[in-house]
């Protein structure tokens, strides 16, 4: 009987190849079978050899797309046949990344998994941007949400914005009208300082900066598109060099 192999959840980073975790480089180098989602940066697949099957299940609107339960499939079919399996995607795995979903399924297949952690878009994104996510002077609180569409009035965000917190809200471009007015009701002043950082860690980042009640249009002005991050809170606002830099950047 074949030995069944290992379904490695492995997260890619922003998209910066130097962000790679060296144990995610050399999984990718070595891998038979990479799986991966869209927001995989090409120069992290040219990592993989030339013989690797590379497999996306990229969800764009316009193309045919895998819903999550045949790729949870897909991953324990190919493990069974005794290969290991490299599921590789954007930021870390459990960060709005479903990787616990795959995980659950391929324990309960029998099939082994690890998780490689990666470097969450947040994480990238402030560093690459000069944001802090805390700061003793202005937010020892940080949260992660996600602003999609789906349940996002059903959502309870109170509590996690304002004064000393930092909010990090993830696929939220599009719906960043409801987001502001969902905020404000919560209770937070038109005034809360915001930034959105579009393409964090990439050649083409852009960071942009505003004010909670002009979010809406800060974005489309600057026509900023996914993948790209909301972030809410004085943090945003600490170092007039830098957001005089950035303002330059997003100008340009
Ligand atoms: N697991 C991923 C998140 C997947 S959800 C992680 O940990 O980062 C997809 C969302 O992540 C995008 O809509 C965007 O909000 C954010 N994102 C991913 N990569 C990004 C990048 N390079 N710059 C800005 N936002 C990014």
């Amino acid at each position: 009987m074949t030995q069944t192999g290992t379904i490695y959840l492995v997260g890619a980073g922003p998209g910066d190849p130097d962000l790679l975790t060296l144990r995610a480089a050399r999984l990718i180098e070595s891998a038979e079978i990479i799986v991966h989602d869209g927001l995989v940066d090409p120069a992290i697949l040219a990592l993989a050899r030339p013989d690797a099957e590379l497999i996306s299940v990229a969800k764009k609107r316009a193309r045919h797309t895998l819903p999550q339960e045949d790729i949870n499939v897909l991953l324990i079919r190919e493990a069974q046949k005794g290969r290991d399996v490299i599921r590789l995607k954007g930021g870390d795995p459990l960060v709005f990344g479903r990787g616990g979903e795959e995980a659950e399924d391929a324990r309960a297949a029998n099939v082994p998994v690890e998780i490689v952690p990666g470097i969450s878009a947040a994480n990238g994104a402030a560093a690459a941007s000069q944001i802090a996510l805390t700061h003793r002077d202005a937010s020892s609180i940080v949260s992660f949400v996600a602003g999609q569409c789906k349940g996002l009035s059903d959502q309870d965000w109170s509590g996690l914005a304002g004064k000393g917190r930092t909010l990090v809200i993830y696929m939220g471009v599009k719906t960043a009208p409801q987001i502001a007015e969902k905020l404000m009701a919560d209770g937070l002043t038109p005034d809360v300082p915001v930034a959105v950082i579009e393409n964090a860690a990439r050649p083409n980042m852009r960071v942009v900066r505003g004010l909670l009640a002009g979010l809406p249009q800060l974005i489309t002005q600057h026509a900023i598109k996914s993948p790209a991050l909301i972030v809410i809170g004085d943090v945003t606002a600490r170092d007039d060099r830098v957001i005089a830099q950035t303002a330059v950047e997003a100008t340009q």
